[in-house]
């Protein structure tokens, strides 16, 4: 056994990072296993820009000064809160800078297994070694979880993936592309891709593309805030709702969280997108992928469209279809363990705290979307669930799950 702590965190993207920042301040016994924002270094396209704005692409720290704001103002980078897409490589160096400032404990390895034993946790991990915890947060993101058509799931890998394999969409210059999906991956990558040469096809189910709009201006007349107040994840007040009450949106009906953990916030294009996209490459709307085909020159796909059936072929196809968190799909949860966390569409259910059905085991980030809604999907939740969990865990030891439905 390498060592025994009070609370063991499994992750180091911005919720895991987060709440060890916080668990710090609180004096709590902890350690932190991951990669460093491995999902944004690792499964993003170089080139990328944030969707969030600046404002709201925080990761939360206890003293409320490592802000991205911080971060730019003093490496020298460009930062505004509203209207000022931030790229990709700023926000990973702001995350790593984070790390080093905050928690520089982290284990830079991975978590390969969690069992508990009477009334703590093993964890056994990459780099050999084991870890004794009395409680767990698991804060591992989505890159358990990516969505693949099963259409294509039995394709190879050289003709068909998923829009998290390509840091570097350059690789498809000179190449036919079809993207799957019409969400902001999906439109971003279809951009990257064209930009760098390649032959490019967005195709999706649906009967148009959706864009949002530009931030309103902070600084507008009262009334209009009144209509349309401008929250973390964007305007108006639902997603108001969302971004600012995440304890309120676990009270709602269980049927309407899952709905709306899904749906609210739905795919669509960045506003600065839009002129990237549109007259730029043909985008095939209204058509559903009924088959897939590789053969000697790439993949043929056919879809029932407008026109009726259509094929394409293509050099490769990349499904921009994003993510759905499944339980079953963390392989480092024991399967003696993972009957015992009882579950709601495949997420944890959770209690106020985050605490699943196996008391001292808590979930955060978008794994409990449809507990705290949509805003687990965004870097802006990490600041709840960090200051909910260490208020949880500074009360004391294992408390059994309250309050999981
Ligand atoms: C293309 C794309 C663009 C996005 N753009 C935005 C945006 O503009 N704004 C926004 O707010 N959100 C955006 N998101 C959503 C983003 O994923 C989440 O906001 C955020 O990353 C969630 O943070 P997290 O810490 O929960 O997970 P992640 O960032 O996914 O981090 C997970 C961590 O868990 C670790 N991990 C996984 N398994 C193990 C294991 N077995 N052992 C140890 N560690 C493990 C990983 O190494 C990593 O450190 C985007 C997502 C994608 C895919």
């Amino acid at each position: 056994m390498s060592g025994a702590v009070d609370v063991a965190i499994v992750g180091a993207g911005p919720y895991g990072l987060s709440l060890a920042a916080h668990l710090s301040a609180a004096r709590i016994s902890h350690a932190e296993f991951g990669i460093p924002m491995n999902l944004w270094r690792t499964a993003m396209p170089e080139g990328m820009f944030l969707k969030s704005q600046g404002f709201a692409s925080n990761l939360s720290s206890p003293d409320g000064q490592h802000t991205l704001a911080a971060f730019c103002a003093a490496k020298g980078r460009p930062y505004r809160s509203y209207g000022l897409p931030v790229p990709l490589d700023t926000f990973v160096a702001y995350g790593l800078w984070f790390q080093q400032e905050l928690v520089p404990a982290l284990q830079q390895t991975l978590v390969t297994e969690i069992v508990q034993k009477d009334d703590h946790y093993v964890l056994s991990l990459a780099d050999g070694g084991q870890v004794q915890a009395a409680r767990v947060v698991v804060a591992a993101g989505v890159e358990h979880f990516a969505r693949m058509p099963e259409l294509l799931a039995d394709l190879p890998a050289a003709v068909c993936s998923h829009s998290s394999a390509h840091p570097d969409l350059r690789a498809f210059a000179g190449q036919r592309v079809v993207v799957l999906g019409r969400g902001q991956s999906a439109l971003e990558s279809a951009a990257l891709l064209h930009e760098s040469g390649a032959d490019v096809t967005v195709v999706t189910r649906k009967p148009s593309l959706a864009w949002n709009g530009q931030p309103l201006p902070p600084d507008r007349p009262l009334l209009q805030r009144l209509a349309e107040p401008e929250a973390g994840l964007g305007s108006g007040w639902g997603t108001w709702f969302y971004s600012d009450h995440p304890g309120l949106f676990r009270r709602l009906p269980a049927s309407t969280r899952v709905q709306r953990a899904a749906t609210a916030l739905g795919p669509a294009g960045a506003y600065w997108l839009r002129e990237r996209v549109e007259r730029q490459f043909p985008v095939l709307l209204s058509h559903t992928l009924t088959g897939a085909q590789a053969d000697w020159a790439g993949v043929r796909l056919r879809f029932d469209g407008p026109g009726g059936a259509a094929e394409l072929a293509a050099d490769h196809v990349i499904a921009a279809t994003g993510y759905r968190s499944d339980l079953s799909r963390l392989s480092f949860i024991s399967d003696l363990l993972r009957p015992g966390v009882r579950t709601l569409a495949g997420s944890p259910v959770v209690d106020r705290h985050y605490q699943s059905s196996v008391p001292g085991l808590y979930f955060i980030g978008p794994a409990v979307a449809p507990a705290f809604g949509p805003v687990m999907r965004f870097v802006f939740g990490a600041d709840h669930a960090a200051r909910t969990v260490t208020r949880a865990l500074a009360a004391g030891p294992r408390q059994s799950a309250a309050g999981v439905r």
